[in-house]
């Protein structure tokens, strides 16, 4: 993965393949970032996704411009083959049905075809929504095959990345594992210490674990308890991280320390960076203690980065259209010279819950709902105070608990309530009150980078609903979120 404004002259190597990806700007504006043109003379497969498709077209006639209608989410797309062309046309959708369920995410458009290129699919609203050039392996296409509702992305990118770019396909789960852990050792030498933050969540836990079989007790987890984590939380993952996985954890209650800083704080971005700093200044001080009562010297600092937050991280003028700033607790490194070990890195949600349960760890933390550093903080909309999380907290679990009960915790990817900074009127004892609003939101994905609402029966609804009012004391009313991403994100804050 590169930098779109990577120059061809300065890679030592040669791609058997380019896939453009997609990108908030319009090719047209003054100050959007260009491919380097070499890349249209290389004489390998090109796929551009998108914003990619619409550099294509802007790299061959400049036709590209705001369409009337912003399209966002679902879309059917029609397949159009040519068997009068060259054969390499038709590969893309090759060996799939000619209607096929995709996303899209765009608000510009092709105003026409670039010349010698022939139109390989459409949609009521993209009439380019796939297209082909006619003598060289150059193709475009307006939705996105990356993303899981679109249900025959992954054959398209293969059609592409192994049909038109003849790459191997020789990366499986296990070689991984093997090559990961002999990684780790390398790295760390055989006596090296590392520490890390554990959250209870899938990524730190498997992370850890893999730690854990790679170095031993050498490394040292750290859960801090900010005050904002779900309802008894540290217990149970205290628990399962040190009966059932073995891991050397220390678990830290700073969770006064976190809600003081937060009083009278409403902004979001600044709730995420008092969490961030306070973070970093709790687990520094652990880790130091960790370093002194070890006795040796401790290098390095695990994170359970994934391949998502390193492909918002890379941008051509640096992150700066990163969605929001990530709870990492990367001050670290410099203050206490600390090298950054992160194994996840290359892989998404799915394929670290494929490692976890190939590691051992129980199928209840393997399939968790993933849970933001910033905690119920970014689920309480306006100031966190105790009482605020309390509610949010209790809301919360009653959720959960009957998504549980319904059997469909698995089905669903993410689901919380936040609690609204707003007031309600309701009837409640004969008794006119003035109480607070829970939003419910719930989402499918696999990826988390687009998400659809989870469309629960209304039996069900109406017994979250009821328990909720009737069980957490300040509550009046209950609404259930019913927007996509995008544009809608998972988390409301
Ligand atoms: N910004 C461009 C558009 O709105 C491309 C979007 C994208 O790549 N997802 O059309």
């Amino acid at each position: 993965m590169l930098p779109c404004t990577q120059k061809l002259s300065q890679l030592s190597w040669k791609p058997k393949g380019v896939i453009l990806s997609g990108g908030p700007y319009s090719v047209y504006d003054a100050d959007a970032p260009h491919v380097d043109p070499a890349v249209f003379e290389l004489d390998v497969p090109v796929l551009g996704v998108c914003y990619g498709l619409q550099e294509i077209a802007w790299n061959h006639g400049k036709n590209v411009s705001a369409g009337e209608r912003k399209e966002y989410g679902h879309a059917v797309l029609n397949v159009t083959r040519h068997t009068d062309a060259a054969p390499h046309v038709d590969v893309l959708f090759s060996g799939l049905d000619a209607s096929l369920e995709v996303w899209m995410s765009h608000g510009d458009k092709l105003a026409s075809l670039p010349p010698n290129f022939v139109t390989i699919a459409t949609t009521a609203n993209a009439p380019f929504a796939g297209i082909a050039h006619k003598d060289r392996k150059l193709y475009g296409i307006q939705f996105h095959p990356e993303v899981t509702h679109t249900a025959k992305g992954k054959a398209i990118i293969e059609n592409f990345a192994v049909k038109l770019c003849q790459c191997r396909q020789n990366w499986t789960m296990e070689r991984f594992v093997d090559t990961e852990i002999e990684r780790i050792r390398a790295v760390v030498g055989p006596t090296g210490q590392v520490i890390g933050a554990v959250s209870g969540g899938v990524d730190s836990t498997v992370a850890a674990k893999l730690m854990k079989e790679a170095i031993g007790d050498r490394f040292h987890a750290i859960l801090v308890d900010n005050g904002v984590m779900r309802l008894n939380e540290c217990e149970i993952v205290h628990e399962t991280l040190t009966k059932g996985l073995n891991i050397n954890l220390t678990v830290v209650d700073a969770s006064e320390e976190f809600l003081g800083k937060l009083k009278g704080v409403t902004d979001p971005e600044v709730k995420r960076k008092i969490i961030g700093n306070t973070f970093i200044e709790v687990f520094q001080r652990e880790a130091e203690r960790v370093v002194k009562e070890s006795g040796g010297a401790v290098d390095f600092l695990l994170q359970g980065t994934l391949y998502p937050d390193v492909i918002e991280s890379i941008s051509f003028k640096g992150p700066s259209a990163t969605i929001k700033t990530h709870h990492n607790v990367g001050g670290l490194l410099e203050n206490m010279k600390l090298k950054l070990i992160e194994p996840l890195r290359e892989l998404f949600k799915d394929e670290v819950r494929v490692l976890g349960t190939n590691l051992g760890i129980p199928e209840d933390l393997v399939w968790r709902h993933p849970f933001p550093g910033p905690g119920i903080a970014i689920r309480v909309i306006g100031e966190v105070t105790p009482e605020q999380v309390a509610i949010a907290r209790k809301a919360d679990h009653i959720f959960i608990e009957e998504i549980k009960a319904a059997g469909l915790y698995r089905e669903i990817s993410q689901a919380y309530a936040a609690l609204l900074p707003v007031k309600a009127v309701g009837v409640m004892g004969d008794k006119r009150v003035h109480d607070q609003v829970i939003a419910l939101r719930a989402v499918q994905t696999t990826d988390y980078m687009t998400a659809d609402w989870y469309d629960f029966d209304g039996k069900f609804m109406r017994k979250v609903a009821g328990r909720i009012v009737n069980e957490v004391d300040g509550v009046c009313r209950v609404l259930y979120d019913v927007t996509q991403k995008p544009p809608g994100t998972i988390e409301f804050q």
